[in-house]
């Protein structure tokens, strides 16, 4: 908790200024990463690591930010989930790309995610935290300390995501700059749909593994459509040679099924009637 209350004094300084600077931004994701690695399972393996961080890379490198020192990490939690902090730090859970069968589909996740940090939607998202509160937020999602109904959904996403919920209308700007970001390295953006569809069957069968996605990406069919309808604008859906899948990502998915299984929460990360 020291830690906690250490950071949010500078935190708060740095939301409460009318516009951020990319100094500002930068500082403010590398604070509230520290914390994260402080609190959530990330994965610690040399290929998982290295193998995250070349696909962010590769992506993260042709876009109009890739002056950013970009960080991919993965987090030891079965709950399908990824997000983004300011300045280029992005965190996918392993049970996503368990979920993933092909590479475009994470690919697509990553570029939804760099998205977000290209068009300031997570420092957009850090300052709404600040109207709740950036003391309780902070705690709530990366404590998981808080009792409140906010807290609980932390909780449920395993502790991995803020927990403002992206607008509407960022998700789709987010899904608009992913299509762009995954074509200009020769991904299929079909992977964007792709795994939206696999997301939302999940749901029928696997409630609990995705709902922390849908608690913080919204997620309904008509977004598929949409997904769908960006890609055709883009004249993707007609573009020969695009890659769907890669050999090196099945030995990628085998090694990230078979880490070793995810920490049980520690009793102050049990929600009420938990
Ligand atoms: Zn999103």
């Amino acid at each position: 908790m020291k830690r906690i209350a250490a950071i949010v004094p500078l935190l708060a300084m740095a939301v409460g200024a009318c516009s951020v600077s990319p100094d500002q931004e930068k500082q403010m994701g590398e604070q509230t990463a520290h914390e994260v690695a402080a609190r959530l399972p990330i994965v610690d393996d040399p290929y998982i690591d290295s193998y995250i961080n070349e696909l962010g890379d590769t992506i993260a490198g042709r876009t109009s930010r890739s002056d950013l020192q970009w960080h991919f990490y993965i987090v030891n939690s079965h709950q399908v989930n990824a997000f983004a902090l300011p300045g280029g730090y992005i965190y996918v859970n392993r049970g996503l790309i368990e979920s993933a069968d092909r590479a475009d589909e994470l690919a697509g996740v990553l570029g939804h995610e760099i998205g977000h940090v290209i068009l300031r939607h997570s420092v957009k998202q850090m300052q709404q935290e600040q109207k709740l509160g950036v003391a309780a937020t902070l705690a709530c999602t990366l404590t998981n300390i808080c009792k409140s109904g906010l807290g609980e959904a932390a909780i449920n996403i395993g502790g991995s995501a803020m927990i403002s919920r992206y607008s509407r209308k960022d998700e789709l700007e987010a899904d608009s700059e992913a299509v762009e970001n995954v074509l200009r390295v020769n991904f299929d953006p079909e992977g964007i749909p792709a795994l939206f569809e696999v997301l939302m069957e999940q749901r029928k069968t696997e409630p609990t593994i995705v709902d922390g996605w849908f608690s913080t990406h919204p997620l309904e069919e008509s977004r598929i459509q949409q997904a769908r309808r960006l890609i055709a604008a883009k004249g993707a859906d007609n573009v020969a040679g695009l890659v769907q899948n890669i050999p090196s990502y099945a030995a990628f998915r085998k090694a990230v099924s078979s880490l070793p299984e995810p920490p049980p929460p520690s009793p102050d990360q049990q929600g009420p009637g938990q």
